[in-house]
């Protein structure tokens, strides 16, 4: 049972989504552009000079100290013009990725719960780790020196053309060795890069996998056979990251290759056409030297054309995730300060046996409804559906009459387990509303009364490796998210805690204070936050058996009634 993968982009799309932020920021890259050429260009001119240098010599005419000067001029400009365009071409690349970033960690967060159900959870982490990170250190360090080196070669090649064409002829006897090293190196790369990136990916699923399901395997006593499986993919991404670089030294052989010859045939040109007295000694030595210096960025593109092809190949795995189809934020559709909610024949069953059968559910305008069942009824799914979080196989979900699908900022959710992000307590608040003052942020807190909260200071460090929550604690802070991000409507699927703990005490008045005056649906699991809601909604086997307030449900004696004297026998 292999879930699928998330969609990778082709390279031509990647270059598309490239351009279009580039587009966006025109004057950062043309400033980038213009830098980058000048400073190419005055590398220029060094070997130029020498070689006036060398005629002047060699004809014994006047003095040599204008030259040294032009050449020490030439040298120092080219550093200074050289660590510009560095600055300006890492600085755009950083802009762009940050923006990159953004979208492929937007289109991750609204990945709908029914997608992420589906596709391999290592696949997802290791498109937003692995591959974010290398495709930023690729932009952070290769981008400014691969674009450097790529004009330096093609303005030496310019000038070298300009020199003597038949000088430039010789140096060009080169490429086709060149030619043929990238003719052989190119179709064995790319499906090793690919291999690679799968191979890594496959692997952090497995070490995912055995570190999430750590209690299943001691249970089972099953370590042997987790570790195999780690073992194997580890083996399997060392073999394909050897082979990589054995491909990769065998091309740097064919490269280097390639340099002497050229350099033989401009060296034997050269002297040929000085014997016949058609160029000067000096031509010779600006040609040799411009021929020579194709090498430093030709060796440089070589060597970071692995990085660069294996960030290309991050880069089209995040671009697939950045073209996901967008989740319309808040369109302009606005409901009523209090909407009604509508659940019209919704089924669902994640692809098995039916877990909701048919389920209609009004919901008034303001009203809170709580809904109640035995364990696997199908409460949590059903606040999924209404939540927009979940898509039903039949039937629909409408607030003010608008699919839920286009609303989904109008639903807040709080879920069962609630995922608390490293950060103090005050910015896993500020999660709903990045915007949000520290006042405001205090407010929501107090609204849901943490009293814990406040003890033990919101700036407090929460999350991995900071202090740690209760469940209902940690849905005490996702419910001051909801306050903060105050939806019209919410939906909270409550923790179950020991029953009269004070900590689920504490969280059934926080959930009555962060819903009041919402549309509300509560999965409830202590029976006195149903008698405290406007209606009480029974599910059995993903069917709504029985509703009606908790006296006249109470008063009928049936499932409910009897859930009832069961929870106050608990005491
Ligand atoms: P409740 O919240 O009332 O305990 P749930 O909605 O969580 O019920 O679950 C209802 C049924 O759906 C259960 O049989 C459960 O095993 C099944 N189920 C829940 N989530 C999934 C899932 N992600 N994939 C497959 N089956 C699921
Ligand atoms: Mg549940």
């Amino acid at each position: 049972m292999s879930a699928p993968l998330l969609p990778v982009a082709t390279g031509r799309r990647a270059g598309r989504v490239v351009g279009e932020l580039l587009r966006e920021h025109p004057v950062a890259g043309a400033a980038a552009a213009v830098s980058a050429v000048a400073a190419a260009a005055a590398g220029l001119a060094a070997p130029a000079v020498l070689g006036r240098l060398v005629d002047a010599v060699d004809t014994g005419g006047g003095s040599v100290w204008p030259y040294v000067w032009a050449l020490l001029g030439a040298a120092v400009l080219a550093a200074v013009l050289t660590g510009i365009s560095t600055v300006l071409v890492a600085r755009l690349g950083e802009t762009l990725l940050a923006r990159l970033r953004e979208r492929v960690v937007d289109r991750a967060l609204h990945l709908p719960s029914a997608t992420l159900d589906r596709v391999r959870g290592g696949d997802l982490l290791s498109r937003v780790g692995d591959d974010v990170a290398k495709v930023a250190e690729a932009v952070g360090s290769a981008l400014p020196q691969v674009a450097g080196a790529g004009l330096t070669v093609l303005l030496t090649l310019v000038g070298l053309g300009a020199l003597d064409w038949r000088l430039a002829l010789a140096g060009l006897l080169a490429l086709p060795l060149y030619v043929l090293a990238l003719r052989w190196y190119l179709p064995r790369s790319a499906p090793r890069y690919a291999a690679e990136r799968v191979a890594l990916g496959e692997r952090s699923q497995a070490l995912v996998a055995s570190v999430q399901g750590a209690d299943t395997v001691h249970a089972y006593a099953d370590e042997a056979r987790h570790r195999a499986v780690v073992d194997d993919r580890s083996a399997r991404a060392l073999a394909i990251t050897v082979d990589v670089f054995r491909l990769f030294t065998d091309f740097g052989w064919r490269m280097n290759r390639a340099e002497y010859v050229g350099l033989a045939a401009v060296l034997a040109v050269g002297f040929t056409l000085v014997r016949a007295g058609d160029v000067t000694v000096g031509a010779v030595t600006t040609a040799a030297l411009l021929f020579h210096r194709l090498f430093g960025p030709l060796g440089l593109l070589l060597f970071t054309f692995d990085d660069v092809q294996s960030a290309g190949a991050s880069l089209v795995r995040m671009v697939g995730v950045a073209d996901l189809p967008e989740v319309p934020p808040g369109t302009p559709v606005r409901t009523a300060a209090r909407p009604a909610v509508e659940l019209r024949g919704i089924g669902h069953g994640y692809g098995g046996p039916p877990v909701l059968v048919d389920v209609d559910l009004t919901i008034a305008p303001g009203e809170r409804v709580a809904l109640v069942g035995a364990s696997g009824a199908g409460k949590t799914t059903l606040a999924g559906v209404l939540a927009g979080a979940l898509e039903p196989t039949a039937g629909q979900v409408l607030v003010d009459g608008v699919p839920v699908a286009d609303l989904r900022d109008h639903v807040g959710l709080v879920s069962q387990e609630v995922h608390v992000f490293a950060g103090t307590l005050a910015d896993d608040v500020r999660l709903a509303r990045p915007g949000a003052g520290d006042a405001e942020v205090a407010a929501a807190l107090r609204t849901v009364g943490a009293g814990w909260a406040q003890a033990l200071g919101w700036d407090t460090l929460v999350g991995d490796g900071g202090h740690e929550l209760t469940a209902p604690q940690a849905q005490q802070l996702a419910l001051a998210r909801l306050v903060l991000a105050d939806p019209p409507v919410a939906v909270l699927d409550e923790a179950t805690a020991e029953a009269g703990s004070a900590g689920a005490r504490d969280l059934e008045e926080a959930a009555l204070a962060a819903t009041a005056g919402r549309t509300t649906l509560v999965v409830a699991h202590r029976l006195t936050q149903a008698a405290r809601a406007d209606r009480v909604v029974v599910l059995a086997a993903g069917r709504v058996v029985e509703q009606g307030t908790h006296a006249e449900l109470v008063a009928a004696g049936g499932r409910y009634a009897d859930l009832w004297s069961a929870w106050t026998a608990r005491g």
